[in-house]
């Protein structure tokens, strides 16, 4: 017969394997883009030491960490019981997080990229999830770190998004601006004007 500590597992394991079927998709949905923007040619670039240190620990906290956990329940100590309501919950918040995903990734086209850079013919795109906020591929990796948070049920795997993702943010959106402001001029200024960063009409 089953016990309470057995459904507990269960629930855990059913929030391990949605956060992996997450990650997955992310990487489905990623790859076209990364193999269209290796053939345009970059005229600016921002890539520098806090660029990378910023991409590894997002990939630290978002990816390696939370992998590592799902493979070998390592730290187990970290552990805390699975509740039913927090994998729902992480589930609804991951699929919005690639919903988001997928739509910036569209809007954006042929001007993606994962640093900072500009690329031959970039044009400014300020449609579709880009007229709600300036940054809606950080909001996805925002929504995609509190839903990891719910999913996993350690104190170590499931925050650690939520700090990788703070370090990447906040030491690439100032540049980024930067960036934009001296490539856009005041077509960038007026956008700033109307739109908040990642989070619509609050921040
Ligand atoms: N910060 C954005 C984009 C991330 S991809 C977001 O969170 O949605 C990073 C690249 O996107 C940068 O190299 C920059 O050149 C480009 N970029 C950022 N905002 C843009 C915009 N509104 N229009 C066109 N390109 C943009």
């Amino acid at each position: 017969m089953k016990g309470s500590g057995d459904l507990k597992v269960s629930i855990a394991l059913a929030g391990e394997i949605v956060w992996l079927l997450g990650i997955v998709a992310w990487y489905v949905i990623r790859y076209p883009f990364e193999r269209r923007a290796k053939r345009m040619r970059v005229v600016s670039d921002r890539r520098s030491r806090s660029e990378a240190v910023g991409l590894a620990a997002a990939l630290l906290g978002m990816a390696i960490l939370p992998g590592f956990y799902v493979a070998t329940g390592i730290p187990q100590t970290a552990d805390y019981p699975a509740s039913v309501w927090a994998v729902a919950m992480g589930t609804i918040i991951f699929a919005s997080a690639l919903w988001v995903f997928r739509r910036s990734h569209k809007a954006l086209g042929r001007n993606w990229s994962i640093s900072l850079q500009i690329r031959e013919q970039h044009k400014l795109i300020c449609a579709g999830p880009y007229a709600m906020v300036r940054h809606p591929m950080y909001t996805s990796f925002l929504l995609m770190a509190v839903g990891q948070a719910f999913l996993l049920s350690n104190w170590v795997a499931g925050l650690a998004g939520l700090i990788g993702f703070a370090v990447l943010f906040f030491l690439r959106v100032d540049k980024e601006e930067r960036m934009m402001l001296e490539n856009f001029g005041p077509e960038y200024r007026a956008y700033m004007e109307r739109t908040k960063r990642i989070i619509p009409y609050l921040y």
